[in-house]
């Protein structure tokens, strides 16, 4: 572990407590003390020994002096404990001052010994004295050598220059060891001070690494506890003892690891499996690198714990709370394998869980049925109620399916409005089919969504497991075609996948390859069928009508063509191409002819519809009027408004709009009403019979609210004279198409036509020869 803080080491040291300094100036008050009797009893002897009054007033001068310090310095020791950096600065000037004054009493006492008295014994104690106490100064004062040679030359200087003045040789002599012991000394608590610097400096550092190394340890994440290399706890932080719950009291000097996890242990926080787990780790971690034993508890914590080896043979055990990163790493797992809204298994889920599943049950011999279920008129709901609605349904239907099978079926939500069945060990196919009948009954029967009462169906794709096996792509692609054919048999009903289906999905497979190259090889063609004008017999508007002439397929119907190309989205990129050609094929025709194009309701629906319309009008030329658009009522269907919107704009836009084949879907008289809408193209199934009066009676019924809302009227499918007498003679009805006016024909053709019937009103014999031309 790196410490935070090294500068100890590297750069200056850390700054010296003043306190420490002083400390070593008053401590150990006893030899002080000891000193200044011994040096006053050493005067009171010269003095007695001499009679000298010059050293008996040097006596009185030491006592004194020596009390005031020895005062001062009982002084000092009752109030060092909270001595600031500010008192310890007096403290110190105190000391000296204390220290000079009583230097320089010895000084003057052994100078005045030396000097005025020639008692040879009296010399000696001065001297002896004298040096004695320089020598215990020198240990003592070591803390502020400054003041100690300042007090050492005031002691022996006046000594070394009374022992010259004397001038005999051995007075001499021993003035110059006297000054030789003074360098000495002074010498000597220099080196003393050093030592003692470092000494402070060492300990200083030392307690501030402690401090920051306490720091860390008791604000890390993580519980960290030490051991020595004999299994002795060294140190344990704050955070261990709180994650594990253990109590203040816990004794810690000499506690071994054992006695540590057996606390944690029986404050509940582990239990004595993983205690066990943990202790073996520590035990072996001396080979090991790391070891990670994580812990579950009741509380629903996991618990990571690290041993991690030392260089010198202890170990350190690391403990990190990992629930949240657990929690969310098993949140992130179940959002990839169920799905958000029905909480049931997704797709991904559900394909790992029946591989299993039908590995089991082709190894038991079993059969088993993969039901594929969509949801017939839930984009209606989505649409008309809102998608928080249609998540609604989505849940009820989920809760149904749950409650329909038995604990050992696997159901899940494929994503959109599909979800999947997996029926397992079944006795015969009829138990699947049975499932199936239940499911779209008891998904057809009404819901109760936000007050309002949703009904939708379903339909269901069956596959069957086979004896030799089946992987689950195979049953999940086969139920896949079942329920395609289901939906195209009328929907609300269920189907078997059956060989044959495949080769239908190759067929539409090669036929979406064949539209996407046709598409891009412009293999389409546009024929032109006209309306005629009832009472001018005029050619109003063209129809363009799409036709593939595929070399192998023939001519292809854009009933086979249109759905597929919805279906993948190609109709977009289809319906751009026949809109810029029909606009710009109706430029070559006479200015009173308009054209008409089909728009499917996905490309009615596409977000730039309009400016596509714009744009195919800039390009061609063509004035918006000759355009009209023909929708039929299920490009109503949805998103009423927006709907309401864009046919709004289009006629501010000048484009005509006309619906088309009425009759064959809602035939919602409300659409006439509510929809901006300039023309009705009548249905040619309404012709059929219509010489029985009821289906007359309706058409006209239908023609005359039409041409009650301002709306022209026409008739599609006229093929015969009869239809047309019938159809002309109410009035209502303003224009007809058919193949007795013209088949759909080729442009080139189309415009022969036009120039044929413009300018002039063209006589029934005409018209027939027309349509029997084209024909
Ligand atoms: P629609 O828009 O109702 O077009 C009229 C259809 O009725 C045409 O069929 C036309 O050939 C046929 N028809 C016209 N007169 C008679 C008649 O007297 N007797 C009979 N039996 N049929 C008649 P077609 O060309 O096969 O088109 C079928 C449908 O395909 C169209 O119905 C239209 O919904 C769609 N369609 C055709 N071309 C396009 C296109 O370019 N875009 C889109 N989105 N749909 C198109
Ligand atoms: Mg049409
Ligand atoms: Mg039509």
């Amino acid at each position: 572990m790196q410490f935070a803080s090294q500068s100890g080491e590297q750069g200056q040291p850390p700054p010296v407590n003043p306190a420490a300094q002083i400390d070593s100036l008053f401590e150990a008050p006893g030899p002080l003390l000891a000193g200044l009797i011994f040096v006053s009893i050493g005067a009171a002897l010269t003095a007695l020994k001499t009679g000298e009054p010059l050293v008996w007033a040097c006596v009185a001068f030491l006592v004194l002096a020596g009390s005031v310090r020895a005062i001062d310095l009982r002084r000092y020791q009752a109030r060092k404990s909270n001595v600031t950096a500010e008192a310890a600065k007096r403290w110190q000037t105190r000391y000296q001052i204390g220290a000079m004054i009583q230097a320089a009493a010895i000084g003057t006492w052994c100078g005045t010994t030396l000097l005025a008295t020639d008692d040879a014994v009296s010399h000696m104690i001065a001297l002896s004295v004298t040096t004695g106490i320089a020598a215990g100064g020198a240990g003592r004062a070591y803390g502020r050598p400054s003041i100690f040679h300042f007090q050492a030359v005031l002691i022996f200087t006046p000594a070394v220059l009374a022992l010259a003045w004397r001038g005999t040789p051995y007075y001499i002599a021993m003035a110059v060891v006297s000054a030789a012991f003074l360098l000495a000394i002074m010498q000597l608590s220099a080196n003393l001070h050093r030592i003692f610097m470092g000494a402070v400096v060492a300990r200083e550092r030392e307690s501030a690494l402690a401090g920051q190394f306490d720091t860390a340890l008791n604000n890390m994440p993580h519980g960290l506890c030490m051991f020595h290399l004999d299994g002795q706890l060294a140190v344990m932080n704050h955070r261990f003892a709180a994650m594990m719950s253990l109590p203040d009291n816990l004794p810690q000097s000499g506690a071994s690891a054992r006695d540590i996890i057996a606390a944690c242990v029986k404050a509940g926080a582990i239990s004595a499996a993983n205690g066990e787990q943990i202790i073996a780790g520590l035990e072996s971690s001396r080979e090991n690198e790391i070891i990670t034993v994580d812990t579950n508890i009741e509380r629903n914590r996991s618990l990571s714990w690290t041993v991690q080896p030392m260089a010198d043979g202890g170990a350190v055990l690391l403990l990190e709370d990992i629930t949240e990163r657990r929690n969310a790493e098993a949140k992130i797992s179940h959002l990839a394998r169920y799905d958000d809204l029905t909480a049931l298994p997704n797709r991904v889920n559900f394909r790992d869980e029946i591989e299993h599943l039908l590995a089991v049950s082709h190894d038991a011999g079993q059969l088993s049925a993969l039901l594929f279920i969509d949801l017939d008129q839930f984009k209606q709901v989505n649409d008309t109620l809102g998608h928080p609605c249609g998540d609604q349904l989505l849940c009820a239907v989920a809760n149904r399916l749950r409650e329909m099978l038995r604990p050992e079926d696997f159901v899940a939500r494929f994503g959109g409005d599909e979800f999947v069945v997996f029926q397992q060990n079944l006795n015969t196919p009829e138990d699947a089919a049975a499932l199936a009948r239940r499911i779209v009954e008891r998904l057809s029967e009404r819901y109760r969504i936000d007050n309002h009462l949703v009904e939708i169906g379903a339909s269901v794709g069956i596959a069957l497991t086979s004896p030799d096996g089946t992987s689950a792509d195979t049953l999940l692609k086969n139920a896949d075609m079942a329920l395609y054919r289901a939906k195209a048999d009328g929907r609300g009903t269920f189907c078997f996948f059956r060989d044959e289906m495949a080769a239908t999905v190759e067929a539409r497979r090669i036929l979406e390859l064949d539209l996407r190259k046709a598409l891009a090889n412009e293999e389409f063609e546009l024929f032109f069928q006209p309306l005629v004008n009832l009472k001018s017999g005029k050619i109003t508007t063209c129809e363009a009508l799409l036709r593939w002439n595929h070399p192998v397929r023939g001519t292809v119907s854009p009933v086979d063509i249109i759905p597929v190309a919805e279906d993948m989205g190609l109709i977009v990129d289809l319906g751009r191409w026949i809109l810029r050609r029909a606009c710009m094929e109706c430029m070559k025709w006479p200015e009173s002819v308009s054209v008409a194009v089909n728009f499917s309701p996905q490309q009615f629906h596409q977000r730039d519809v309009l400016s596509e319309i714009r744009y195919a009008l800039e390009v061609s030329g063509l004035p918006a009027h000759r355009l009209e658009i023909e929708i039929t009522e299920s490009s109503l269907l949805r998103n009423t408004q927006l709907t309401h919107d864009i046919l709004s704009q289009l006629h501010a836009l000048g484009v005509r709009i006309s619906l088309d084949d009425f009759g064959t879907g809602y035939s919602s008289l409300s659409y006439l009403h509510n929809f901006p809408m300039q023309k009705v193209k009548i249905d040619r199934s309404f012709l059929e019979g219509i010489d029985a009066d009821r289906p007359l009676t309706l058409l006209r019924g239908v023609a005359r609210l039409s041409a009650d809302l301002g709306m022209s009227v026409v008739v599609e499918g006229i093929e015969t004279n009869e239809q047309l007498e019938l159809i002309s003679a109410d009035g209502t009805v303003t224009e007809g198409q058919g193949y007795l006016f013209s088949r759909p024909v080729p442009a080139v053709r189309i415009r022969q036509l036009l120039n044929a019937s413009h300018g002039r009103r063209m006589p029934d014999d005409q018209l027939a020869l027309v349509s029997s031309r084209s024909a």
